[in-house]
């Protein structure tokens, strides 16, 4: 926690209170802009509340002629308060990441509307109807387009923001910039790839039930050697700007558009991390499907279709990811036009596409198994796990999560490809009828 210390002393803006819901028409009023687009008067803007987030405040704002979102930073953590203070910071940071990806986003994020810089207050679209994919993946609804535009986003931000795409001196710009994301970044440090395989009062498992499987972790050299290849491979390998925490609470979702929000993550950093979050957390709401005990049918449908949309995000994802390289015509330091002719698309070429794509698989795989690993073990816990109100239900189906993300790291080997990965779901599957899985029993007595 000691790396938190600067973090917190990060001094407030001038001019920075944190915003009460009376306070925002008032804010809003002074942009001629965003009036505009509310219409009517400040008396006729109707202000909802509705941080459901670990850590801002926002709020979405109905004028007669449309709406706006507003998210402000608060000098805390919202959910812990008092007891974890968290600099201001991290609202320029993600207004910074919808500036830069703004022009590859491909209108897959909320447009950015205006940043005060005192207020550390976010404007943005409002969507609407829209939800969190996270809650439609819990309550059990299709939407069949959001996975591959979730890979369409990442392959075009990724990609356009790499060494393929730019000259060195841009990309250096953005490690300049966001390399300053330091409360986030030690949340990610911390959170992420150090506090679970500790121990540590902020990890919050399921108790006495999964007691066996944290301390498993924290004893297991060849599981932690390999968190640590990731842990410094996620910070020294500035690939690209990352989105930094994609999973599916930060997507949100109709039957036909998928927009991706909260950036404040943002950091220059493995391409992999990005699309290990989003497939780790599908598979973890796979796993959490074994809990749901009514119509197995549906549940197994249901299961395979969320499996499907792990393959057709990375299939996706690569596939978009060598459509941008194939067409790029731009500024390359990392690939030269004048060592590979980007109009011949040679042996050489052909081969160095297939390992930089081979090599974002691999982080892909380990970051997917890091993300399952902390949060079925560390502070932030999921919905669709939480949601599972027996206790030893979730650490039930839980378990063997575990187990397959330790494998993904132990034997990374063993999962070359999606298919590979999808394939070795069956062998995880805790509803399979001869499962020998471990059981919380068995390894409380191990
Ligand atoms: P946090 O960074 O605190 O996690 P999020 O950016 O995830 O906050 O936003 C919290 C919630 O606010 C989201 O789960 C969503 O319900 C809502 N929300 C965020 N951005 C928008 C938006 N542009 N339009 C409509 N609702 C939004
Ligand atoms: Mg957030």
């Amino acid at each position: 926690m000691a790396g938190m210390d600067a973090a917190q002393q990060t001094p407030l803006p001038v001019g920075y209170r944190v915003l009460a819901n009376h306070d925002i028409s008032h804010q809003l009023a002074q942009r001629p802009d965003i009036a505009a687009a509310l219409g009517g008067t400040p008396a006729q803007w109707h202000v909802r509340d509705v941080a459901d987030g670990n850590l801002n405040s926002v709020f979405l704002v109905e004028g007669p002629n449309g709406g706006v979102c507003v998210k402000q930073s608060l000098p805390w953590v919202r959910v812990a308060k008092d007891d974890w203070p968290l600099s201001v910071e991290r609202a320029f940071f993600e207004s910074a990441y919808m500036q830069r990806t703004e022009p590859f986003a491909l209108g897959l994020a909320p447009r950015l509307l205006h940043f005060d810089a005192s207020l550390r207050m976010i404007v943005m679209e409002r969507l609407r109807p829209h939800t969190i994919l996270r809650q439609a993946l819990i309550a059990g609804v299709q939407h069949p387009l959001a996975a591959r535009a979730v890979a369409e986003f990442a392959a075009s931000t990724l990609f356009h923001t790499s060494d393929i795409a730019n000259p060195f001196e841009r990309k250096a710009d953005d490690v300049a910039l966001f390399c300053k994301n330091h409360a986030l970044q030690r949340i990610t440090v911390d959170l992420v790839f150090i506090d679970p395989y500790t121990h540590n009062t902020r990890n919050r498992y399921v108790s006495p039930h999964l007691n066996a499987w944290a301390r498993a972790l924290r004893e297991d050299g060849a599981l932690k050697s390999a968190v640590a290849r990731h842990r410094n491979n996620y910070l020294s390998k500035p690939q690209a700007l990352l989105h930094g925490d994609l999973h599916s609470g930060s997507v949100m979702v109709t039957q036909d558009d998928t927009r991706v929000i909260d950036g404040e993550f943002a950091w220059v950093g493995p391409i992999g991390f990005d699309t290990g979050n989003f497939i780790g957390n599908l598979l973890l709401s796979w796993f959490a499907k074994a809990s749901h005990r009514t119509d197995a049918q549906k549940r197994d449908a249901y299961r395979d279709w969320i499996a499907q949309q792990v393959q057709d995000f990375w299939q996706h994802f690569h596939d978009r990811f060598l459509a941008h390289w194939q067409g790029w015509r731009g500024p390359s330091d990392g690939y030269p036009a004048s060592h590979f002719d980007p109009d011949a698309d040679t042996t050489e070429l052909r081969a160095l596409k297939a390992e930089y794509l081979e090599d974002v698989w691999a982080d892909t795989l380990a970051f997917a198994a890091i993300e399952m690993v902390r949060r079925c073990i560390g502070f932030a816990q999921v919905a669709d796990f939480s949601s599972i109100q027996d206790p030893a239900l979730r650490a039930r189906v839980q378990a063997p999560a575990l187990a397959l993300a330790r494998d993904m790291l132990v034997n990374p080997h063993h999962y070359r490809t999606v298919q590979t990965l999808l394939r070795s779901l069956t062998r995880h599957d805790l509803l399979r009828p001869d499962s020998t899985l471990p059981h919380q029993d068995e390894l409380s007595h191990a």
